[in-house]
């Protein structure tokens, strides 16, 4: 009887542990979606044009501040070279007046 009691009182302290666990990652999921994100629609496109193999693409304001968050003090965004290419991923892409 009393090893049944105890058993049981063991299940609650981890079903306890559960609900806070399961809480915790709930709030953590909750905070990270609020948190702002950078527009990427199309006018926060900045074309690049790669000098290794010739690829065209842009990098949406999202990308942009994903590269700058990657590298701080890393490559110039928005100037002459430094940006990876999306297709061969040399950082060799030059930035592109307007849009090809
Ligand atoms: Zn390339």
């Amino acid at each position: 009887m009393n090893t049944k009691r105890r058993a049981a009182a063991r299940d609650a302290i981890l079903i306890t542990l559960a609900l806070i666990l399961l809480a915790a990652a709930g709030l953590y999921t909750w905070t990270r979606s609020s948190e702002p994100r950078a527009p990427t629609d199309e006018s926060t496109w900045v074309y690049y044009r790669c000098t290794a193999c010739g690829e065209r693409f842009h990098y949406n304001g999202q990308e942009l501040n994903d590269l700058q968050a990657g590298s701080p003090g890393g490559p110039h965004i928005g100037g002459t070279g430094g940006v990876p290419c999306k297709l061969c991923g040399k950082r060799t892409a030059v930035r592109e007046p307007i849009k090809p």
